[in-house]
């Protein structure tokens, strides 16, 4: 199908060239018939050219259709937004402009970033002559196009990667880092999802790894069970992926090789529940044994590389307190806690303490009280404090080295976790920090950091984590910043 349409051209970014014209019900569906238009890009069925439509939500489609449709007095029948089409680069030139005249050849291929729903909601529209405001962008690759797709659906609504995205993991994997790198810049909040689906589909796909195919994938028939869906496996990678876990500067392909062997020896350790008949029996192989054990696993990759401990005596002790029996679905202590992260977190918390009771080092009454008796404006100063203070945020001192200096005005939490486990916790500020690392290099094998806003803050802070600490495993001579302190009785 040809198409001639009357086009605006804009240039953005100096080569980029957008044409916003409009498109008929008419012409979208002639597009689509001839297989010009095609939605659902990311989806990696489309390279079979086949049952792409599986993926579209029939439910928003029908919406659009019944909005279109509907006889309302008040709300008119307008979709003033445009969809934004995607014409890739090709010798051929599948798209021309001219004189203010768009020509689409019937040989170019518009690839829908954005409306997709839009799009296939109208096609059944009875009025074929309805116009929808139309934006093609000329010459992207396939990549720049999916990168185009994530920074419109992520700046403007929910959107879940692991369906759209998926298409990147099969493309070259080179293409694929530079686009993480390059998100982490333009949406940083989001950018954990892209890793963690990378490491998702690492692990899904290893035959070595406990989890093969043992993930239930967005093209997977419906008819078959798996414990556990792909959005939920991605979504448990959140911690190690974030922009501030502890192992961020362990890169994406070692923290999937370090999975794996972790995911092994936790098998060794608790084999019950790996087991293909007992796999619905227990909550390990579940979104809560991968909500959980992610959460964990920084803490357990750093103390693997800070004092030198395997991954098998690190998890031993939580085998031990926490048997096969304490996962049973029906019956086991840890599935009376619910989902969610924030039971993750806390789950992953009491295992870190199994392995050292000192990693209960903060001081959850001493927080309740000092936080009743805060000024309105320091209540939030209470709980930075009392979050930096989570011991699964702990890193290696091998970092530390890299962010003394970095920040002016900083406060630290430094943990010194010997052989036999026992651990002390100083506060420090930043140049306290400084004074002693170069003196005793060697004191601290943990750490936290976060920077403060102003002077004020820092001492603040300081002040307040001395406080949140427990004194038995407390390491600070005296009470830092005491002039300062509000609450003190
Ligand atoms: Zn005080």
């Amino acid at each position: 199908m040809r198409l001639q349409l009357p086009a605006v051209e804009i240039v953005q970014d100096k080569e980029m060239k957008l044409y916003l014209t409009k498109l008929t019900v008419r012409q979208i569906k002639g597009l689509i018939d001839s297989k010009q238009l095609v939605p659902d890009t990311y989806n990696p069925d489309i390279r079979l050219e086949s049952g792409y439509q599986r993926t579209l939500d029939k439910n928003r489609m029908r919406k659009i259709l019944n909005f279109l449709e509907s006889k309302y007095k008040i709300v008119l029948h307008i979709m003033p937004t445009s969809i934004v089409l995607s014409a890739r680069k090709s010798n051929t030139e599948p798209i021309k402009f001219n004189k203010g005249q768009l020509i689409v050849g019937d040989d170019a291929r518009l690839f829908v970033v954005d409306g997709q729903h839009r799009v296939y909601g109208m096609k059944e529209h009875k009025d074929r002559n309805y116009e929808i405001p139309t934006t093609i962008v000329y010459g992207l690759n396939e990549h720049q196009e999916a990168a185009q797709f994530l920074v419109i659906n992520s700046t403007q609504k929910k959107v879940d990667p692991s369906l759209q995205l998926r298409v990147l993991f099969y493309a070259q994997e080179k293409l694929m880092m530079n686009l993480i790198k390059e998100i982490k810049n333009v949406i940083p909040w989001q950018s954990w999802k892209l890793e963690a689906l990378k490491i998702a589909i690492e692990l899904e796909n290893d035959p070595e790894n406990p989890w093969y195919k043992r993930v239930k994938q967005p093209n997977d028939p419906s008819s078959e069970w798996k414990p556990i869906k792909e959005g939920s496996f991605v979504d448990s990678f959140r911690h190690m992926c974030s922009e501030n876990s502890p192992i961020s500067q362990v890169p994406m392909d070692m923290k999937a090789k370090y999975l794996r062997k972790y995911w092994n020896t936790i098998k060794e350790l608790w084999t019950k529940p790996f087991e293909e008949e007992h796999l619905s029996d227990y909550i390990l192989v579940a979104p809560f044994g991968a909500g959980v054990l992610n959460t964990l696993f920084p803490s357990i990759l750093t103390l693997n590389t800070a004092i030198d401990t395997s991954f098998e005596d690190l998890l031993k002790p939580i085998s031990k307190r926490y048997p096969v029996r304490s996962w049973s679905r029906r019956k086991g202590e840890l599935s009376k806690l619910g989902g969610g992260h924030g039971t993750y977190t806390y789950v992953a918390e009491e295992f870190l303490k199994t392995i050292s009771k000192n990693f209960d080092y903060a001081n959850l009454r001493e927080y309740e009280r000092i936080r009743e008796k805060a000024p309105h404006k320091m209540k939030g100063l209470v709980d930075k404090a009392y979050d930096m203070l989570s011991s699964l945020q702990l890193r290696s001192s091998e970092n530390l080295k890299t962010e003394v200096g970095k920040h002016k005005r900083a406060c630290y939490v430094l943990a010194n976790l010997k052989e036999n486990m026992n651990m002390d916790v100083y506060v420090r500020q930043s140049k306290t920090v400084e004074k002693r690392l170069s003196s005793h290099s060697k004191k601290f094998n943990l750490y936290n950091m976060e920077p403060c806003a102003n002077e004020q803050e820092m001492n603040h802070l300081e002040g307040t984590l001395w406080h949140l600490v427990k004194e038995s495993v407390r390491a600070n001579e005296n009470h830092p910043n005491a002039e300062f302190c509000p609450f003190c009785a």
